[in-house]
């Protein structure tokens, strides 16, 4: 289950490299994507490609080379993509909207469920134009040093192609996890059904919850827990916990009512 999900949602993330001048970049950042598993790499008028330098610079990443794509324009190579990110070293022009490489991350995995994506690199020696910049929906500047902030082409490939992984990873986790792995076994309907029940009791009885205006609480609970899929442990621990709460609130309500009966 994991691994569709993961490689086949990487899958969708291409990196467009547009008007790369140096042949061991291109290798590099083959290298850098096939690391993360990144597979579809597309280049934008290369100034040199095929080349024998591209090639050495890709140590074992040659597929990725030898099934790239070579385009004449940004368009072509943007073809099908339903988000667009292009990358910057500086600031410039007019503000857009930008994303920092985690949120860049997060946004190429959770669309690639739905579309193609692309992740846009500039020239060595001036990154993207205003007008290519332009056609991206969204701008993502990786932090560096103010001072110096302009990375080498393959290690900004890097940087975001690890934040992609990195999100796909996430991703999995947020999903059910598999049973097959788990120390203790998941909680069984019944042992649920009765957690809802004490769950409901003890909000009762600490006046949180009120069964005669019960609104969407109990539903939204379920649905919490449901998300996380109790084991049989964690129920126990939860239900103890409950007990506990419980106890006390009678306690407290008792030293109330044992107060105001001597009071009177
Ligand atoms: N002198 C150029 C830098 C180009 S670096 C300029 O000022 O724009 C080559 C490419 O690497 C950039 O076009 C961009 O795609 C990527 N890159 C380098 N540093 C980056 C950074 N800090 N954030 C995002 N992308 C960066």
């Amino acid at each position: 289950m994991t691994d569709i999900l993961k490689t086949d949602l990487l899958k969708k993330v291409r990196i467009v490299l547009v008007n790369t001048t140096h042949p061991g970049n291109i290798g590099g950042v083959a290298r850098a994507m096939k690391n993360m598993g990144l597979e579809k790499l597309y280049l934008v008028e290369p100034k040199e490609f095929p080349s024998h330098r591209a090639f050495q610079r890709a140590a074992n990443a040659l597929d990725i080379l030898d099934n790239a794509v070579i385009v004449n324009t940004l368009d072509e190579a943007l073809v099908d993509c339903g988000l667009v990110v292009g990358t910057s070293a500086r600031s410039r022009g007019i503000p857009w909207p930008m994303l920092n490489p985690r949120e860049c991350g997060e946004k190429a995995v959770s669309e690639a469920t739905e579309h193609e994506v692309a992740l846009v690199f500039g020239r060595e020696d001036r990154g993207l134009t205003n007008e290519e910049l332009q056609r991206c929906t969204y701008h993502v500047h990786i932090p560096t040093n103010p001072d110096y902030s302009s990375l080498n082409l393959a290690a900004a490939v890097q940087v975001l192609t690890y934040e992609t992984r990195m999100a796909a990873l996430l991703a999995e986790e947020g999903t059910l996890p598999d049973l097959n792995d788990w120390d203790i076994p998941p909680a069984k309907h019944d042992a649920l059904e009765r957690y809802y029940e004490h769950l409901e009791q003890a909000l009762v009885d600490i006046d949180f919850h009120n069964r005669d205006n019960p609104r969407q609480t109990m539903a939204r609970l379920r649905r919490l827990y449901g998300r996380i899929r109790l084991d049989e442990m964690e129920l126990a621990i939860l239900r103890g916990m409950l007990t506990s709460i419980q106890r006390a609130a009678r306690q407290l309500k008792q030293a109330v009512n044992g107060n105001s009966e001597s009071e009177k």
